[in-house]
């Protein structure tokens, strides 16, 4: 089990040690061309140029790089829900008793969840990975979590899984889907110097490290040292 923002924090601060300036709350609006060799990147007052750029923009990279990811990425909205343990049942569903697991049901569900942890919110997190997935706009409000969406997870996992209260607390998060839910990971083809991942159809954290390695090598070598052409933009 990955805990994300001690994982991120982590990143961050690897990076800094090496040397890395970081900037938050300052979106890039557009990377440029500059000559062959040079790039800008532009944001809202401001530009910075370079030689290469790597971007992971998660679902607004066909912001960037439309010409690229515009007609193939779709950001999804997808509602991940927290269980509580029935009266006296908490024990069962701690960590270190209570495994990860990915349940397969009769109609081809996958249900995903984690043990009760330190969560803010408390419960046992359970979500379908592949289920109530509904195409979102990213300036617009988030969909809410529907009760009918609890309900039919509920109904999903209790009979492998009994000893939680169907009551759930719920958010919407975004999945960014590829039409075969597998990564893009590549050098541009709309702008030089540019490559890009999209680490992501809702998989994509654990991979991080490596996918992050790959894309430094493209960088600066021009190429990675494990072969990646099954995750190329080409296969679209
Ligand atoms: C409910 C849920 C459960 C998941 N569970 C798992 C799991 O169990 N295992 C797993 O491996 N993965 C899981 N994932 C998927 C994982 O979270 C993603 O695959 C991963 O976060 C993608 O990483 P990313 O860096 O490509 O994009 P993101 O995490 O989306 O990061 C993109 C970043 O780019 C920034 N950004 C966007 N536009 C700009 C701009 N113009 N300028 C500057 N910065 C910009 C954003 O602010 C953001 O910080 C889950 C996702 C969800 C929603």
């Amino acid at each position: 089990m990955l805990f994300a923002e001690t994982a991120r924090q982590a990143f961050l601060r690897t990076a800094v040690a090496a040397g890395a300036t970081i900037a938050y709350g300052e979106p890039v609006t557009a990377i440029r061309r500059n000559g062959a060799e040079s790039l800008t990147l532009e944001g809202d007052g401001w530009s910075i140029s370079c030689g290469k750029a790597v971007v992971t923009a998660g679902p607004w990279l066909p912001r960037l790089l439309p010409v690229d990811l515009g007609a193939i990425l779709r950001p999804q909205r997808i509602p991940i829900f927290w269980f509580d343990p029935l009266p006296g049942r908490a024990p069962d569903f701690a960590a270190g008793r209570f495994p990860l697991f990915l349940l397969e049901t009769a109609d081809g569900s996958l249900v995903y969840g984690l043990p009760k942890w330190r969560d803010i919110r408390g419960g046992v997190k359970i979500g379908f990975h592949n289920k109530h997935l509904t195409d979102i706009d990213l300036d617009g409000p988030r969909p809410p979590v529907r009760r009918e969406e609890a309900d039919e997870l509920w109904h999903a996992f209790n009979p492998s899984l009994p000893g939680l209260a169907r009551a759930a607390r719920g958010m919407s998060c975004v999945y960014t889907m590829t039409p075969d839910e597998c990564f893009i990971i590549d050098h541009s083809s709309e702008i030089d110097n540019v490559v890009f991942a999209s680490a992501c159809s809702g998989h994509g954290f654990k991979f991080a490290p490596a996918i992050g390695e790959a894309l430094a090598q493209m960088a600066v070598n021009g190429r990675s040292a494990i072969d990646l052409e099954a995750f190329s933009l080409a296969r679209f």
